[in-house]
């Protein structure tokens, strides 16, 4: 209780939060003992905390404000469009300009030839939407025992049910009586972790394409409908691909006709140094799942874009029932849409995807070069997005004992010096807002190496 956090004062926000808050993605009895920290307000790439202490938020939030905190024509836009209509939806034929407008955006910018937007809320609710277009399509052609889906190990997709079935991080389903049935585990591309002794980037790439074959033809080619990705796995670490891994994924899947489902949510919109990680990669989607970085995170809002191949028959399908019986109250928000629209238009204005590039390689760069430090074992990333992994033992590939616990003294560490990082297991995130300029990767590279 309130009482158990040494310095709060009674009433004060902090144990009012301990009293009254249950919060995702936390230790809830460890939270009575230390309490939450406060963030009250943000300017450019900071955030300030309720005793007005600044921290440079190198992950932009959860990987997602990709403006930075304060960017005043997001606040318009929001403002403009909540005067003129603040809410309408899409279901029964009802459409309204923003959702349009958007639709018409996100289908023209998506790499491949995408046909149709729809819209959603989260990154979940976008990989659950898709996981029922994929099957409702199944239905569609004829072939119901084409359902399976196959999704990697240190996948993350999101938390609700579907979704956190296909995230492949044990805290996602431990004591939640998960993952779902029907879906498939593959490996990751982690090759740092997972690589054999003497193995090059290649065939491991190779490697994880023939297991993948392997998989597929032990279960039938016939009863899988898709294979989910993100194009860089993010929460499972940063995991950067090799270069020939999706070229030769994307060839087993070819072979069996299997969708291709792209969770852009956190690569989309400029995170990979290309407007979208499937860009960068080289990956010809079947369905992208947008979020995140689209509105820069001030308002909630997410897409599933399709191409004609499951667009096609999902439409026949509704002409057949009577109705496409799937959709959110808030879909495709109008004020949600208007924020996402002017966070597209200011991304592309201001180039801010080269930025990412440019800032991206001297934070990579700056880590690199803290390679040779003893608790360093890899440093990766691509674009605006890298991870250090922390080793005690640099030859075994080992922290401590408890997993993690090297991972989040670090960037406890980190978090005093004023940069707000993230720990997962022992590798530190960054993942900075688009906007950072030169001086602000400095100070977060002079604050990691101390
Ligand atoms: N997909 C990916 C790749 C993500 O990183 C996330 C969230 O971090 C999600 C899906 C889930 O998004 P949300 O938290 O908005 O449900």
């Amino acid at each position: 209780m309130a009482d158990q956090i040494p310095t709060a004062e009674p009433n004060s926000p902090e144990a009012r939060d301990v009293r009254y808050h249950l919060h995702g993605y936390t230790n809830a009895r460890l939270n009575e003992q230390i309490g939450p920290m406060i963030i009250d307000r943000g300017e450019g790439v900071y955030v300030y905390d309720n005793e007005g202490r600044p921290y440079i938020e190198a992950m932009a939030g959860l990987w997602s404000v990709a403006l930075g905190f304060s960017e005043e024509r997001l606040v318009e836009a929001a403002a403009t469009q909540m005067r003129r209509l603040p809410f309408y939806h899409s279901f029964t034929h009802k459409s309204h300009g923003p959702m349009i407008d958007l639709a018409e955006k996100l289908v023209t910018m998506c790499p491949g030839n995408m046909s149709k937007a729809f819209f959603t809320n989260s990154g979940s609710e976008a990989n659950d939407t898709a996981m029922k277009m994929v099957w409702y399509r199944s239905n569609a052609l004829g072939k119901p025992e084409k359902k399976k889906l196959i999704a990697r190990q240190r996948a993350y997709h999101g938390v609700t049910i579907a979704a956190a079935s296909l995230t492949g991080l044990p805290a996602n389903h431990l004591s939640f009586d998960l993952p779902l049935s029907g879906i498939l585990r593959t490996g990751s591309p982690h090759y740092w972790r997972d690589m054999l002794p003497g193995e090059t980037e290649e065939q491991f790439a190779s490697r994880r394409a023939a297991e993948l074959e392997e998989l597929i033809l032990a279960e039938g080619p016939d009863t899988i409908a898709a294979f989910w990705g993100e194009p860089v796995l993010g929460a499972g670490g940063v995991v950067v691909p090799p270069a020939t891994y999706w070229e030769k994924i994307q060839a087993v899947l070819a072979k069996y006709d299997i969708l291709l489902v792209a969770d852009e949510v956190i690569c989309g919109f400029g995170r990979t140094g290309k407007m979208f990680g499937c860009e960068t990669y080289g990956i010809k989607p079947d369905i992208m799942l947008l979020s995140k970085q689209i509105s820069s995170s001030y308002l909630p809002i997410s897409a599933v874009v399709a191409n004609e191949r499951v667009v096609g028959p999902i439409m026949d399908e509704s002409a057949r029932i009577g109705t496409f019986g799937h959709g959110f109250t808030a879909g495709g928000h109008p004020v949600a849409a208007a924020v996402a629209l002017e966070t597209i238009r200011i991304i592309e204005e201001r180039d801010l995807v080269a930025n990412a590039a440019e800032q991206g390689e001297r934070l990579r760069n700056g880590l690199a070069a803290m390679a040779d430090h003893p608790l360093v074992g890899e440093v990766r990333g691509v674009g605006l997005v890298a991870a250090v992994e922390l080793v005690i033992d640099k030859q075994a590939k080992t922290a401590l004992e408890k997993p993690g616990l090297l991972g989040a003294a670090v960037n406890k560490a980190l978090q005093d010096q004023g940069v707000i990082g993230r720990a997962m297991l022992d590798a530190v995130a960054f993942c900075p807002p688009l906007i950072i300029t030169a001086a602000e990767v400095d100070a977060i590279l002079t604050k990691f190496r101390a």
